[in-house]
């Protein structure tokens, strides 16, 4: 049985499908992906042979490719979201994911570039935690 795995941006205009398993699953701290997630790390699954197909909103995908290098991200042109790239160099699907609406199967299987990790991203278990943003009713 092929696992077939679903996932969509915030807007809602792209939405995807992908038949295939995840084999490994990258925390990535490098600074390029600090840049095109604007957070500590890059949260990427790979999924090798697998075969991705745009549900809806195909035509609001974009993809950057950093020059002279396998970094690339496709997101939604609408709202910025991160969306799959395929790696055609890795003959693999690259799943950001937070993008998933599935359930994720695994768990992280490595931090990498961990040497490039941004200062403040250590030791986040010290930091208080709240259920909701606090002392607010929205979310
Ligand atoms: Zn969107
Ligand atoms: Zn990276």
């Amino acid at each position: 049985m092929i696992n077939k795995h679903q996932g969509s941006c915030l807007c809602g205009s792209v939405k995807y499908e992908l038949l295939g398993d995840f084999q490994s699953f990258f925390l990535c701290h490098c600074t390029r992906c600090q840049k095109d997630t604007g957070s500590a790390h890059a949260a990427n699954l790979f999924a090798k042979a697998s075969t991705l197909t745009w549900l809806q909103g195909e035509y609001d995908v974009k993809t950057y490719q950093y020059p002279n290098s396998l970094h690339a991200k496709s997101f939604c042109q609408q709202c910025g979201s991160a969306l799959p790239t395929i790696a055609e160099s890795i003959n693999s699907v690259v799943v950001p994911a937070g993008s998933l609406d599935s359930p994720v199967s695994i768990m992280p299987t490595a931090k990498i570039f961990a040497g490039s990790s941004a200062s403040w991203s250590a030791n986040l278990g010290d930091v208080p935690s709240y259920e909701k943003l606090p002392g607010q009713t929205k979310s």
